[in-house]
Parts: structure tokens; C-alpha cells; sequence
């Protein structure tokens, strides 16, 4: 069942969604060559708990971790580690969600290490624009496979791949609630869009081949080619008024790459 959520709801979304772009965007301008995805991780908890808030991720389903810190290869679900030291060049997908008065905020970036290959700066630009299309398809009247359709056509246009089995969801006091929002769809199908309805939209896009495996930490996914991969995700709520991003707060861009810069 979708839980629509009330105007009054929606507002005290916000400061859920505003404190995990908080995390996000700090822990971002901690990226650099030489950091473990690990201190990434221990920033993101220290800030979340700091406002008062709880990490959304910590304990679900046992992931040890308050962000997922996914390298290069890793798609999604990287689990910090000490051991994973960024290097020059890396590309680094952190997903990380904060617990604010019962709420959930969820969000990812993908962020470069230092200097990215031109070919993963493009692929990471184009990402931002899938998350960017899918946003502006979810107003209301439209359906879930608009969204779907928004994302798949501007990454495969572009000759990039398409997760299939891994997809975004609906927001609210849990963290994954109906409906799920895939990446891929047709226009006009699925189910429709109204008010009231707050939904992650997380365009997940790989250089090569959409084909991606679980690792034996039961966790990390990673694409079976080893081509780089990038993560985009924001909380949004669908309004009478157009789709209102949750996860923003009033620093910086909605939406960043630079690593270390913020
Ligand atoms: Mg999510």
C-alpha cells in the first residue's frame, strides 16, 4: 500500500532530507586520495547524530555501516572499510540517509577523487541529468513508468547501461516503501502519480553493460565487466505544485560531483 503523506508530513520530511544532504555534502568534501571510505563513514554517523538524528542505514537488514561507499566498480551497497583507501582518479558513490523524528531522508552522489578519466566525468554528469529527468517526470498525472522512461532514455541514448535489479522506492517512516521506482520503463504505465506521495528516485548507471553481481560480503554490487559505474539519489515529493526535493538544505547545489570541494 502507498502511504501518501499530508503537507504538514512533507514539511517534517524536510528536515530529515535536510540533514542527510547535510552528511552527504560534508562527507563529500572529505573525498580525497589517501581517505578510507571508512572515515567517510564515521564523519557521515558524527554528523547525523550531532543534529540529532539517527543513521537510517546503520543496523538495516545488518549493514554495519551509515553510508554505503561504493568504488568505481561498486555499483551500490559498499560496505566503509578501513582497508578501501581512495586513490587518484576514483569514482566513489556514497548513499547515506538520516532518521529525523520518525522520518526517513535518503541520498547519493557520486563523487570524484581527484581527477576522474574524461569518460567518467561525462558518465557521472549524465547520471545527474537521468536523476534530473526522472525528478521533473514525477508530477502528478504521471505515472511510475514515466519516471522510468525519463532515466533509461537519456542513459541508453548516451550508450550507457541500465541497472535492472536494483531499484528506487517509496520514502516515509521506513526507508523503502511502496511503490518501488525503477529506471527503466514505459510512458503511461505503471501507477500514477499523486500528491502526497514521496518517492527515492536513484538512477544507478554503468559505462558498460548493465550486468552487475553481489559480492560475498553479501552486500556490494559490483558490475560483472568492471566498467565504473554512477549513483544519483534524491528524496522528492510529488506535488500539486511539481515534484519538491526533500533532501536539500540551504548549502551549496542540489547536487554535486567535485569531491573534496564543498
Ligand atoms: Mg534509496
Amino acid at each position: 500500500m502507498i502511504k501518501l503523506k499530508s503537507a504538514e508530513q512533507i514539511e517534517q520530511m524536510k528536515v530529515a532530507g535536510a540533514l542527510s544532504k547535510t552528511a552527504l555534502r560534508r562527507v563529500g568534501a572529505m573525498v580525497r586520495p589517501g581517505v578510507s571510505t571508512f572515515e567517510l563513514d564515521q564523519l557521515a554517523e558524527q554528523i547525523i547524530r550531532m543534529h540529532g538524528g539517527t543513521p537510517a542505514f546503520k543496523g538495516y537488514g545488518g549493514f554495519p555501516g551509515t553510508v554505503c561507499a561504493s568504488v568505481n566498480e561498486a555499483v551500490v551497497h559498499g560496505i566503509p572499510n578501513p582497508d578501501v583507501i581512495l586513490r587518484d582518479g576514483d569514482v566513489i558513490s556514497i548513499d547515506t540517509g538520516a532518521i529525523v523524528d520518525g522520518w526517513v531522508g535518503d541520498n547519493a552522489w557520486t563523487f570524484f577523487c581527484g581527477t576522474p578519466s574524461p569518460e567518467v566525468r561525462t558518465l557521472c554528469e549524465i547520471t545527474r541529468d537521468c536523476l534530473k529527468a526522472g525528478i521533473e517526470a514525477a508530477v502528478p498525472g504521471n505515472r511510475i513508468g514515466d519516471i522510468g522512461h525519463a532515466v533509461q532514455q537519456l542513459a541508453e541514448s548516451n550508450g550507457y547501461g541500465v541497472l535492472r535489479d536494483y531499484v528506487g522506492h517509496g520514502v516515509g517512516r521506513a526507508m523503502h516503501e511502496e511503490p518501488n521506482v525503477p529506471n527503466y520503463g514505459k510512458p503511461g504505465r505503471g501507477v500514477r502519480l499523486e500528491p502526497g506521495m514521496v518517492i527515492a528516485i536513484e538512477p544507478m548507471i554503468t559505462l558498460g553493460s548493465p550486468r552487475v553481481e553481489v559480492g560475498s560480503d553479501g552486500w556490494i554490487v559490483t558490475t560483472r565487466d568492471h566498467q565504473p559505474a554512477a549513483h544519483y539519489e534524491n528524496t522528492i515529493a510529488i506535488t500539486l505544485d511539481g515534484p519538491v526535493i526533500l533532501t536539500a538544505d540551504d548549502q551549496g547545489p542540489w547536487c554535486s560531483m567535485e569531491g573534496g570541494a564543498l
